[in-house]
């Protein structure tokens, strides 16, 4: 099996098995207890909350963990409205996550979303932001990197013009943790959530970055744990875990991660790009994920590619959902104005540092194969190319 769908999830560590196996077996105490088995829980805790505050240059106080990116992002939307109950109005972007989109506008009609456009290239531009700021607008919430297509996003230019209209910013840096190095210097940045399973932890385990003194509701209510703003006892392991491939992830960055990444992306590209004809890159190159290729390639649907694909053994993905036996179009593309045929074959390959060059030239082998048999298949596939820049 190759595995090239990393923004999907990632596989744990074995360093991080390693460290959180422990807290599976004989390391089973309460945090919140005070003899000396829930003290070592406790302080497994600690040390996590020091590691994932290490990896966005944050105080160790200022990270709640929770239980994945969904939560957390959750958390920081219905915050920020708990703290101005007279502001109800929020600003993001029209590629966010579902943990974002789908949270607010479950809270419509009360709230009011202004759902920032993004042209071609994916990325929203800041001086529409600047005028979507209302008086009662309650929260910026604008993702790092889309899962999707890797698209980074102005987020440090974006928290500056919240920061100046007066109004709290939130960063999904769901998918960029551990690929990009990110940080909250600055200080602009009121929030930020994380999740492990997208840097080598297991799931079910996330963080929310809540900059000191910002006004905290908590979304779960009941014990006192993460000094009462996140109610339910701390589960150790993955809570270990997820530090542990913070300190990893830490590591890799420290030492040209990101370019290795790149390079078995770009070589991925390359073959690929001189294999076929019709074959175009999604969004922005300048500022993308060092992992992530989002590509459409003309008469292949991406649901066609991923069966044959997969036959093969190679992990892929397509945003495009299947529903009632018929592919829709991946909401991120129709977002970035694509026409449905070229969202329809959108096909998302992502690496991580797991990856091998042997691997990556097995699954362009496999792609290309695949793509060649589709086209064989279909009466247009040596038509005139259906889909141009
Ligand atoms: N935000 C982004 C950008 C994501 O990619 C994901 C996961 O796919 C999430 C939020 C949700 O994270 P989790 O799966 O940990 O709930």
């Amino acid at each position: 099996m190759i595995y090239l769908d990393n923004n999907a999830t990632t596989r744990v560590h074995e360093e991080v098995v390693a460290a959180m196996t422990p807290f599976l077996g004989e390391e089973y105490g309460n945090p919140s207890t005070g003899y000396p088995l829930g003290k070592r829980s406790r302080e497994a805790v600690n040390l996590a909350r020091e590691q994932v505050a290490g990896i966005i240059g944050a105080l160790p106080e200022e990270i709640i963990f929770t239980s994945c990116g969904t939560e957390s992002d959750n958390a920081a939307i219905a915050s920020a409205l708990a703290a101005q109950p007279d502001k109800r109005h929020i600003v993001t972007s029209s590629v966010e996550h579902s943990a974002i989109i789908l949270f607010a506008k479950a809270l419509a009609p009360e709230l009011e979303i202004t759902e920032l456009p993004v042209p071609a290239d994916g990325r929203i531009d800041p001086g529409a932001l600047a005028t979507a700021i209302r008086p009662d607008t309650a929260l910026v919430t604008l993702m790092w990197a889309n899962n999707e297509t890797g698209i980074i996003q102005p987020v440090h230019e974006a928290a500056e013009i919240a920061r100046a209209a007066g109004v709290f910013f939130h960063t999904d840096a769901v998918n960029a943790a551990g690929k990009i190095p990110i940080s909250v210097a600055g200080g602009n940045i009121d929030m930020l959530s994380l999740s492990g399973h997208k840097f080598h932890a297991p799931k079910g385990v996330g963080a929310l970055y809540l900059r000191r003194g910002v006004p905290y509701t908590p979304l779960l209510t009941g014990g006192g744990q993460e000094d009462g703003r996140r109610a339910g006892t701390e589960a150790v392991p993955q809570i270990v875990a997820l530090g542990k491939a913070a300190e990893l992830a830490k590591q890799r960055l420290a030492s040209s991660g990101g370019e290795k990444l790149a390079e078995l992306r770009d070589l991925l590209e390359t073959r690929l790009f001189e294999a076929m004809d019709g074959i175009h890159r999604n969004g922005t190159t300048k500022h993308r994920l060092p992992n992530t290729s989002h590509l459409s390639i003309d008469n292949v649907p991406a649901g066609d590619l991923l069966i044959l694909t997969a036959e093969k053994g190679l992990c892929i993905s397509s945003g495009s959902a299947c529903s009632t036996g018929k592919r829709d179009p991946s909401r991120i593309m129709q977002a970035m104005g694509h026409s449905d045929e070229r969202a329809l074959s959108s096909i998302r390959l992502s690496v991580s540092s797991m990856n091998t060059t042997d691997e990556i030239n097995s699954a362009a082998d496999i792609i290309i194969s695949a793509v060649e048999k589709i086209r064989s298949l279909r009466p247009q596939a040596n038509g005139p190319v259906i889909f141009t820049e």
